[in-house]
């Protein structure tokens, strides 16, 4: 939620201040949505991510607990896409986001590197939403978390480094010989 529209480095700053103002989830989840708006100003739109933040929290601490994901727990990966995308402000890339990095569920998040590179290099049909690619993306990669892992991060550093959305370094990528995209971006 904090990284959504915002610089890594912003996320980062945005989410030690969170955790320095308020040490536990509960104790976001029980302050003023107002404080929280305060604690996470830097990394922008924080009038709209302090109530999801907070509904988020509530939802997830059922009888007044500490907040956790532990209603994921049994569910198949499908449904606990389903069911964390219903919570409020979390899109596919979010929720997929939580599943592979938190819970090491071998759940492809799509963001725009991946979405970019993966349809120059033809992994993806041309069209293919953003939204349609994470069950392609997450099929193509097997079931293996690590791989999934290793996937995502690997198209999305390949997306900042060399496929860049403008004039891609075809010339230096080392993928040339394999991506139908070569020279012709
Ligand atoms: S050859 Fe060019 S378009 Fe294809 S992946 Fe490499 S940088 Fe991107």
């Amino acid at each position: 939620m904090l990284s959504q529209n915002t610089a890594d480095v912003n996320t980062d700053r945005t989410y030690a201040e969170l955790r320095r103002r308020f040490p536990t989830w509960s104790a976001v989840r029980d302050a003023p949505v107002a404080e929280i708006e305060r604690a996470i100003a830097l990394g922008g739109l924080s009038h709209v991510k302090a109530p999801r933040i907070a509904a988020i929290l509530e939802a997830l601490s059922p009888l007044g607990a500490e907040p956790d994901l532990a209603v994921l727990d049994e569910l198949p990966d499908d449904e606990a896409l389903a069911y964390l995308e219903r919570l409020p402000g979390v899109g596919p890339k979010t929720a997929a986001c939580v599943l592979l990095f938190s819970l090491g569920r071998p759940v492809m998040p799509v963001d725009t590197h991946v979405h970019r590179v993966a349809g120059r290099l033809g992994l993806i049909d041309p069209g293919v939403t953003a939204e349609a690619a994470h069950a392609l993306l997450t099929a193509l990669a097997g079931p293996d978390p690590a791989d999934v892992y290793a996937a995502h991060v690997g198209l999305v550093r390949h997306g900042r480094r060399v496929c860049h959305a403008r004039r891609p370094a075809c010339g230096r990528c080392p993928l040339v010989g394999l991506c139908p995209s070569a020279f012709l971006v």
